[in-house]
């Protein structure tokens, strides 16, 4: 992260369109990025800030409720951010290969992250957007009934892996024993479990089981809430008020901060791949 005095939070960023300016002229900005910046004030604070912008329409006293700065990363760290997300040269981003037993994955010393969630949840299109500056990379998914479900495995340049889990739903539990629950357990270098859950229905049973897997093997877990274009203001309000509630109440590994999302509109996209860069150790 940069120094402190020099740190930017949401806040402080749309009172100073000077910052914005200036962040937009930088070299260390990518030009995707500085686009970005372009965008008007209430649009940007939308794709980057998305639950900034849910807070507005709460009544003040229940906004405590909502842990939204815990990590309320600076634009310039978001910007960061997205050039270890951008492929070059120097940095390459791809698919590295698959694994139906955690004993097949390769062996990596890079730090990692996986993303689990039920089937249609939106998993691969979420990691597509994640890896949309880095357009060569090809996101397999395999969805026809009968089909093995792997795991597959994306290196980030030298940063880290990002592990594509199999959904669970179908086949499951099989699946999600042989493979989710084994991995989850086992894999040392895994430092983030990225949990996904479709903003428009919420936490489903099937959600439960990999919640408690989390809690149970005490890993350190966060909730990515899908589609969140799909809902209106106010179920989607609901929907973050309910989730959010919960993860206060009933999880102690859970990151007490959602991060909603939405592989369309891309709002969230660039918080999220901030907290990965993050968690990995690459802002530090
Ligand atoms: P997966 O099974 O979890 O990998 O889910 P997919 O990424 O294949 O998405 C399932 C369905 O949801 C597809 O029809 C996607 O187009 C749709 N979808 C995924 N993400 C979003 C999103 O952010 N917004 C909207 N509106 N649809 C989405």
């Amino acid at each position: 992260m940069v120094a402190p005095g020099l740190r930017l939070g949401a806040e402080r960023l749309f009172e100073m369109p000077a910052v914005l300016e200036r962040l937009s002229r930088s070299n260390s900005t990518s030009q995707a990025f500085a686009e970005v910046l372009r965008l008007p004030k209430q649009q940007l604070r939308k794709l980057l800030y998305p639950l900034h912008e849910v807070e507005r329409f709460l009544a003040p006293d229940r906004r405590q409720d909502l842990h939204l700065r815990i990590f309320d990363p600076s634009p310039e760290d978001i910007a960061r951010a997205d050039k270890v997300f951008t492929a070059t040269e120097g940095n390459r981003i791809d698919y590295v290969s698959s694994a139906v037993r955690i004993d097949h994955a390769p062996d990596l010393f890079r730090p990692e992250v996986c993303f689990i969630g039920r089937s249609n949840v939106g998993k691969s299109s979420l990691i597509k957007a994640l890896f949309s500056l880095a357009p060569e990379v090809e996101v397999r998914v395999s969805k026809k009934p009968g089909h093995t479900k792997k795991m597959n495995f994306f290196k980030v340049g030298k940063h880290f892996t990002v592990v594509d889990m199999p959904g669970y739903g179908y086949r499951a539990p099989e699946d999600f024993v042989d493979m989710v629950e084994t991995y989850l357990k086992e894999r040392r270098n895994l430092k983030r479990t990225f949990l996904l859950v479709d903003s428009v229905v919420g936490i489903q049973k099937t959600d439960n089981i990999a919640i408690e897997m989390c809690e149970e093997f005490a890993l350190p877990y966060v909730i990515v809430l899908t589609k969140i274009d799909k809902s209106s203001k106010g179920h989607l309000l609901k929907q973050v008020l309910q989730i959010q509630k919960f993860v206060n109440t009933k999880t102690q590994g859970c990151f007490p901060q959602l991060f909603p999302v939405s592989a369309v509109t891309f709002s969230g996209i660039h918080l999220l791949r901030c907290f990965i860069a993050s968690v990995t150790g690459n802002l530090d």
